[in-house]
C-alpha cells in the first residue's frame, strides 16, 4: 500500500476507534504455542473479536495465524489486522548457536545470514515480529541471560545489533520473509546486582551511556522497528516507567519512532517495584514514559480508562501510541488487501542450505581454549574413542535456552556427529553422571571405557535449562558430580579432550584445564552441534572462534572485563598496596578475544597514516598478518585504543574494530582499519562528548591480552566545537550519479555524453560535521556550477542529522562571477582559514571505461592578491559561503543544542 494510502487509512481508523478499541491495539496477549512467561493461555478469540487485542505472542504456524487473522479481519468491528510476535532468538525452526556463541564467530556477515534465515522461517510460520536481538552487554557469568547477548563489549554488541537488525528486517519490513526486530532489554539489564536475574541495577550514568546503551543506539540507527525495556530498574527507576531513558534519550535524542513493547507483565510489575499503587498508576507511568504496547499485563485495558479520566494521561498520549502501532502494521504490509500472510514453505534445497548454514555457524562459534602440544586435530587413524559425560550423547541439550519453534528431534549430538565424521573408528559413549544431581554410580563404567579407548572425549557442562531467563547461578561451575567424573577419567591416563557446553564461561578447576590435552568451549551450538564439534576435533574445520567475554578463573573475580579503567595502584605482585587479590590472579583465565587455531598467526609492522589526527581526518591503521603454520585458517584481528591521559580516566583498552581474514598456509595479508575523530571521542566530566589533544595508543592484537598487543602512538589535536568528521570531494559526476540514482558504479555512457558540456566544469563538496557538544551531525554541501556560456552558481545546502534541511542558499553569478563563485567554493572548502585555488577535473579512460579524478594543481595566493583577483562580486559570494558555513552553523548549533 502506498504510504499516503496507509496514512489516510490510519487516520480513518483513529477517528473511528472507541477508547477500548484503541487500548486493544496497545494490548498484546499470549497464545499457547510456547510458554515464555506466567499465564500462558489459549488463543484469546473472544477478546480479539471484541477488539481488545492488537497483537499476539506465542501463536506459531501458517494455519494457526491465518485463522486468528481471519477473526481479526472479518469478525471485528473495524477489521484491524493483528500482528504475531515470537521469540526468534537464535533460529526459528533451524536452530543456530546461542547469541553468546554466535558472537564468538566475530563475523557480521554470518550474524546477518542466520538472522535472515530465522526471519524467513518465522515468516513461513505467519510471524511478523521477533523479540530479538538481545543486546545486553554483560560482564557477569552468574547471570543466566549472558547467553542471550553478544558478550561484554559495547562495540561488539553494536556490530551485532546492526547485523541482526538488517538480517531480520531487510530493507523493507513488508518484503517477503522480513520480520520486525525488537532490540531488548533496554538497558543495563546485564548489570543486575550479583548476577541475580531481575535484581536491581545500580550503575553510574557513565556506565549506562558508555557501556550498556550504545548497542541499542546502533540498533536504532540501523532502523530497528521495536524496543523492549528491561524488567529491571535503573538506579531506582524501573525501565518500564523510565521517562529519562525511554522518552528523553530513546525517543528524544536518538529519534526512535518505532514501537516500545513492554516486557512480559512488566507494566503490572511496576506495583511490585514499589512505584505504582495500583494498575491505574502503573499503566499511566508506562504510557507516559512512552511504552506503546502492554505485553500480558492487561494494564492498559484495565488501567488507562481511569487514568484518562483522572487526567494522569491524555488522549493525545494514547493516540500517539495507537498511531505508532498502526504505523508498524502498515509497514509490515498488514493493511494490504489481502493482508500479508505467511511465506510459502521452503523447498527441500532451501532447507538443506539452512542446515548447512547452521553447521557453518556452529563451527565458527567453537572456541579452542587450550591445545597442549598441538594435540588437536585428532591424528588418524584412531581406532577407539570413548565419549564420556552427560552431554556426550544429548542432542536435545545442544539447542540452548531459546528454542523458538526449533525441532529438538532434528538435533545432532556429539556421538552422531563423531560417528559420521570417523566411520572407521569404534565410538562408545558413557554418561558417567547426570548434568546435575544424581549419584556418581556411572563413573566406574565411564572409567572402564576410558581404559579401553585410545582417546577420551569428555563432554561436560550445563543443561540448556541452566542458562537463560531466571537461570542465574551463584556458582557457575561444572554442576553435580561432573568434576568427580573428570577426575576419575583423567586418572585412567588416556589422552583426554574436554568439550564444554554452557551458556556462559564456566569456572573450571585448574587441574582439569591443565590435564586435559585440549579444551573447547562450544556454548550451545544448535541443531548441527555434533557435526560442528566433530569438524573441529578432526580438523575438517580449523577453529576460528574467539571469546566475546573474559573467562574468569573464579567467581570472586566477577565482574571481569578487558575494558576496566586503570587504578592509582595497578596490580603488582611485588607491591602490597596494589589492586590485586591475595588468593588469585587479577587476570582472567582466558582473555577476551582468546582462541587457538590449528595454525599460527603473527602480526607485524603496525603503522598509522598519518600519525596525527584532527577533526575530519581519517587515519589508516595497517598491520601485516601472516599465517606461519601449515594449515589454512581464519585470523581475527582486534583494533583497540587507549587514551593515556584525558580529563577523565579512560579504560585500559577500548575496542574500536575487528576484522577476520582467511589465510592459506604461509600466506600474508595486510589488514586496514580506519580511525576517525569519533573513535577517540569520549564523555567528559559533564558526560558531554568531546575529544582532547593528546596521545592515544592504537593497539592491535589477536586478543585483548595486554602483553601481546602491537602499539603505535596517535597524536590527537583538538579542533573547534564543530568537528569535521568527513569531507568528500564529489567532482562533477556526483550530481549525475545522484540524479540517476546510481549508488555505486558509474554510468559510463551518461558520462561520455555529458562530459563535454558540464562535467568538467562543475564540482561539489560535502562536509559532514558533528557538533561535539550536542552530538548533532551536520551535512554541508557546497556545489559550484560553472556554465560554459559564462555564468556560474554556488549553492549551499545544510542538513541536520537525518536529512532535516536547515539552510539552502544559492547565488547566481554571471561573467566575472565565474571566478567569484569559484573562489567562494574554494573559500568555503578551506574553512576560510587559508586561501587557495584548486583545479580538478575528471578524466575518462575510454579503454578501461574507468573514471579517474585527476588533480591538476593548486595555487596558493596571498590574501591581498586573492582580494584583487576576485573583486567586489567575489567578496559577496565569499560572504554568502561564510554565512552558510561558519556563521550560520554555530547559530543553528545553538538552536538545536
Ligand atoms: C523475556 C523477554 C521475552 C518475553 C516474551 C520475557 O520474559 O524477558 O526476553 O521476549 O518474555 O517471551
Amino acid at each position: 500500500m502506498a504510504e499516503s494510502a496507509a496514512s489516510s487509512r490510519i487516520e480513518m481508523l483513529m477517528q473511528a476507534m472507541t477508547l477500548e478499541e484503541k487500548l486493544g491495539q496497545l494490548t498484546m496477549r499470549t497464545a499457547h504455542f510456547a510458554v515464555t512467561g506466567p499465564d500462558a493461555r489459549a488463543v484469546p478469540l473472544a477478546d480479539i473479536r471484541a477488539g481488545r487485542v492488537g497483537s499476539l505472542i506465542n501463536l506459531v504456524g501458517a494455519e494457526e495465524t491465518r485463522e486468528a487473522q481471519r477473526v481479526a479481519l472479518d469478525e471485528t468491528r473495524l477489521g484491524i489486522p493483528l500482528f504475531f510476535a515470537f521469540d526468534v532468538v537464535h533460529g526459528h525452526r533451524t536452530i543456530f548457536p546461542v547469541p553468546l556463541g554466535e558472537a564468538a564467530a566475530f563475523n557480521p556477515v554470518l550474524w546477518e545470514q542466520t538472522a535472515r534465515c530465522a526471519a524467513e522461517e518465522a515468516a513461513e510460520d505467519g510471524l511478523h515480529l521477533t523479540f530479538a536481538p538481545s543486546l545486553d552487554v554483560c560482564r557477569d557469568p552468574r547471570w543466566g541471560r549472558i547467553v542471550e547477548g553478544p558478550g561484554e563489549d559495547p562495540y561488539l554488541a553494536g556490530r551485532f545489533a546492526r547485523a541482526k537488525v538488517k538480517g531480520f528486517q531487510t530493507a523493507e519490513l513488508d518484503a517477503p520473509g522480513a520480520v520486525a526486530a525488537t532490540a531488548k532489554h533496554f538497558a543495563g539489564y546485564g548489570a543486575v546486582t550479583a548476577g541475580r536475574d531481575y535484581a536491581q541495577v545500580d550503575i553510574s550514568e557513565r556506565a549506562f551511556r558508555e557501556t550498556y546503551a550504545p548497542p541499542f543506539h546502533e540498533a536504532v540507527e540501523a532502523g530497528v522497528a521495536a524496543i523492549m525495556p528491561a524488567f529491571t530498574d535503573l538506579s531506582a527507576i524501573p525501565l518500564t516507567a523510565n521517562v529519562a531513558v525511554l522518552r528523553d534519550l530513546l525517543r528524544g535524542k536518538w529519534g526512535f519512532d518505532g514501537v516500545i513493547i513492554s516486557d512480559y507483565t512488566a507494566i503490572a510489575e511496576l506495583q511490585r517495584h514499589g512505584v505504582a499503587r495500583d494498575i491505574v498508576e502503573a499503566a499511566a507511568l508506562a504510557l507516559r514514559a512512552g511504552v506503546d504496547i502492554d505485553l500480558m499485563a492487561d494494564a492498559y485495558l484495565n488501567g488507562l480508562p481511569a487514568a484518562l479520566q483522572s487526567g494522569r494521561v491524555t488522549m493525545a498520549e494514547i493516540d500517539a501510541s495507537v498511531r505508532r502501532v498502526l504505523e508498524l502494521k502498515a509497514r509490515l504490509g498488514l493493511f494490504e488487501r489481502p493482508p500479508r500472510g505467511h511465506l510459502p514453505a521452503a523447498s527441500p534445497a532451501t532447507r538443506k542450505a539452512r542446515r548447512d548454514l547452521a553447521r557453518e555457524a556452529a563451527r565458527r562459534a567453537i572456541v579452542l581454549l587450550t591445545n597442549q602440544d598441538e594435540f588437536l586435530p585428532l591424528q588418524q587413524p584412531l581406532r577407539r574413542i570413548a565419549l564420556v559425560g552427560p552431554l556426550a550423547d544429548a542432542p536435545e541439550e545442544m539447542i540452548g535456552p531459546w528454542c523458538a519453534a526449533g525441532e529438538t528431534g532434528r538435533s545432532v549430538g556429539l556421538r552422531e556427529g563423531l560417528s559420521s565424521a570417523l566411520p572407521a573408528a569404534e565410538i562408545e559413549a558413557a554418561q558417567g553422571v547426570p548434568v546435575e544431581g544424581g549419584g556418581a554410580g556411572g563413573v566406574v563404567a565411564a572409567v572402564e571405557l576410558a581404559h579401553w579407548a585410545d582417546v577420551v572425549v569428555l563432554f561436560l557442562g550445563e543443561s540448556r535449562a541452566m542458562s537463560g531467563e531466571a537461570a542465574s547461578r551463584a556458582h557457575p561451575d561444572l554442576p553435580g558430580h561432573q568434576e568427580d567424573l573428570a577426575r576419575a577419567v583423567l586418572a585412567a591416563g588416556k589422552p583426554t579432550i574436554l568439550v564444554l557446553a554452557s551458556g556462559r564461561p564456566l569456572i573450571l578447576p585448574g587441574w582439569l584445564v591443565d590435564e586435559a590435552r585440549a579444551v573447547l568451549a562450544t556454548w550451545f551450538l544448535g541443531n548441527e552441534a555434533g557435526h560442528a564439534i566433530a569438524d573441529v576435533l578432526t580438523g575438517a574445520y580449523n577453529p576460528s572462534g574467539r571469546l566475546p567475554v573474559s573467562w574468569p578463573v573464579d567467581v570472586g573475580q566477577i565482574p571481569i572485563f578487558f575494558g576496566a579503567r586503570p587504578t592509582g595502584r595497578p596490580a603488582d605482585q611485588r607491591e602490597h598496596y596494589t589492586s590485586k587479590y591475595l588468593d588469585m590472579p587479577v587476570e582472567p583465565l582466558f582473555p577476551f578475544g582468546h582462541g587457538h587455531s590449528y595454525t599460527k598467526f603473527s602480526l607485524t609492522d603496525l603503522r598509522l597514516t598519518p600519525a596525527k589526527m584532527r577533526a575530519g581526518d581519517r587515519v589508516t591503521v595497517t598491520v601485516d598478518v601472516a599465517n606461519e603454520g601449515k594449515m589454512a585458517g581464519d585470523a581475527t584481528i582486534f583494533l583497540f585504543i587507549r587514551d593515556r591521559v584525558a580529563s577523565v580516566s579512560r579504560p585500559l583498552l577500548e575496542l574500536r574494530n575487528f576484522s577476520q581474514v582467511s589465510l592459506a598456509a604461509g600466506a600474508k595479508h595486510n589488514v586496514e582499519f580506519t580511525l576517525v575523530i569519533e573513535d577517540v571521542t569520549f564523555l567528559d566530566a559533564r558526560l558531554e562528548p568531546r575529544f582532547e589533544s593528546g596521545i592515544i595508543d592504537v593497539a592491535v592484537g589477536l586478543s585483548a591480552a595486554q602483553g601481546t598487543l602491537l602499539r603505535r602512538e596517535l597524536d590527537v589535536v583538538e579542533g573547534s566545537a564543530v568537528a569535521e568528521v568527513s569531507e568528500e570531494k564529489m567532482g562533477g559526476l556526483n550530481s549525475y550519479i545522484k540524479n540517476n540514482q546510481i549508488d555505486s558504479g558509474i554510468n559510463i555512457d551518461l558520462l561520455k555524453r555529458k562530459r563535454k558540456e558540464e562535467l568538467r566544469r562543475d564540482f561539489a563538496w560535502r562536509r559532514t560535521a558533528v557538533d561535539v557538544r550536542t552530538g548533532h551531525d551536520y551535512h554541508i554541501e557546497v556545489s559550484q556550477f560553472l556554465i560554459l556560456s559564462g555564468g556560474g552558481a554556488v549553492t549551499v545546502l545544510i542538513t541536520l542529522d537525518q536529512g532535516q534541511v536547515l539552510y539552502v542558499g544559492a547565488i547566481f553569478i554571471f561573467g566575472i562571477g565565474i571566478a567569484a563563485s569559484m573562489a567562494a567554493t574554494i573559500a568555503a572548502r578551506r574553512g576560510i582559514n587559508r586561501w587557495a585555488m584548486y583545479w580538478e577535473s575528471i578524466a575518462l579512460d575510454d579503454e578501461k571505461e574507468e573514471i579517474k579524478f585527476r588533480f591538476h594543481g593548486a595555487v596558493y595566493m596571498s590574501r591581498l592578491s586573492m582580494y584583487l583577483f576576485i573583486g567586489a562580486v567575489a567578496i559577496l559570494s565569499v560572504a554568502a559561503a561564510m554565512v552558510g558555513i561558519d556563521l550560520l552553523l554555530p547559530l543553528l548549533t545553538n538552536k538545536h543544542s
